[in-house]
């Protein structure tokens, strides 16, 4: 696929491991589990939303603006890494934080939420629960042109046919090391949240004709609602080629998301101890922790052969990690 067509700034040097895990393979006794380490991209403490602003950041500069408005959770890992790109950019960046939780954001504190106040976003304007963010961060573009400035408006995760280019060059990536490695992939597994990631790896893989099944998990919402997002954004990211992507090769894992999203479950602790423990590799509670607690039900599942060899993209968070702690309570 010819990504060399659109404007890309670069956020880190070179690429991001590959690296095979035997300890936890053997612990689980499955598949050949290997993992992508997109949580040590670029941009403060890396993640999977650094890819996605190389792509978002030039298209800003293409179309001449000079302001970031974007918006995320609490303790959002999109937002701490928009911010990020805007710090090295020389831009400012303003913030709409959902309380997706009720009562849960505090200025005060600790993880993303600390990281927001140490690199300073211009403005946080906090919304409720199921706001229409579009519409909160349009107000604040209006403001931000009555100032003479020039906004743009990154949605939510980072999640549209820009940034989700950003996982088209992952798969790419992915592909290279591989054949370097002399290793045939038999699946990949990534987080399903907003969707970039899960839709670009999805056109990625198929645009470059390998075959190779990417399996998403879903951490927010159940199959029904969260697949036809998927489909949406990788039709749109594939229009952008020419390719007509079949939605059919879309899958979606649910039944990891526990209480709801950003809450504690059992399988959640279980996975990101597992991974610290076996490969001292930290995983976070809200994203990577479900999605990995996902992987490891389709191994126990029996969804894997011997032998066969399965790619988890770790997307990162860590951040967040410190800010729920009390999840990890023995
Ligand atoms: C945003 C995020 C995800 C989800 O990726 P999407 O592209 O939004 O689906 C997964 N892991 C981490 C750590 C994230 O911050």
């Amino acid at each position: 696929m010819n990504l060399s067509q659109f404007p890309r700034r670069r956020y880190t040097e070179g690429q991001t491991p590959l690296e095979f895990l035997p300890r936890l393979s053997k612990e689980l006794g499955g598949p050949n589990i290997w993992i992508k380490r997109d949580d040590m991209l670029g941009l403060a403490a890396g993640g999977n939303k650094t890819r996605k602003l190389e792509f978002l950041l030039a298209d800003a500069m293409a179309k001449g603006a000079d302001t970031l408005i974007t918006c995320g959770a609490v303790q959002s890992n999109h937002a701490r890494l928009t911010l990020a790109a805007a710090c090295k950019e020389g831009f400012p960046c303003h913030l709409v934080i959902e309380e997706r939780v009720p009562g849960s954001y505090k200025t005060d504190a600790t993880g993303n939420n600390f990281l927001f106040h140490l690199m300073g976003a211009a403005s946080y304007t906090v919304v409720p629960g199921g706001s229409n963010t579009m519409e909160a961060m349009e107000k604040v573009a209006e403001k931000v042109r009555q100032q003479g400035r020039k906004p743009y408006i990154i949605p939510g995760g980072g999640s549209n046919e820009v940034g989700t280019l950003g996982y088209v060059a992952c798969a790419e990536e992915i592909m290279a090391q591989a054949f370097d490695k002399g290793l045939k992939i038999d699946y990949v597994v990534c987080t399903s949240g907003s969707g970039g990631t899960h839709a670009g790896l999805a056109v990625g893989f198929w645009g470059n004709n390998t075959k190779i099944p990417v399996i998403g998990i879903n951490i927010s919402r159940p199959t029904e609602t969260q697949r036809p997002i998927i489909c949406k954004d990788a039709k749109a990211t594939a229009a952008r080629f020419g390719l007509d992507f079949p939605e059919e090769i879309v899958e979606n894992v649910e039944g990891y998301v526990g209480p709801g999203y950003s809450l504690s479950s059992p399988e959640m602790v279980e996975a990101v101890k597992l991974m610290a423990q076996t490969e001292a590799i930290l995983l976070d509670p809200v994203y990577t922790g479900k999605s990995f607690a996902g992987l490891i039900g389709l191994i126990r599942q029996g969804r894997f052969k011997q032998g066969e060899n399965v790619v988890f993209i770790h997307t990162g968070g860590s951040p967040a990690l410190y800010h729920y702690k009390d999840y990890f309570a023995e």
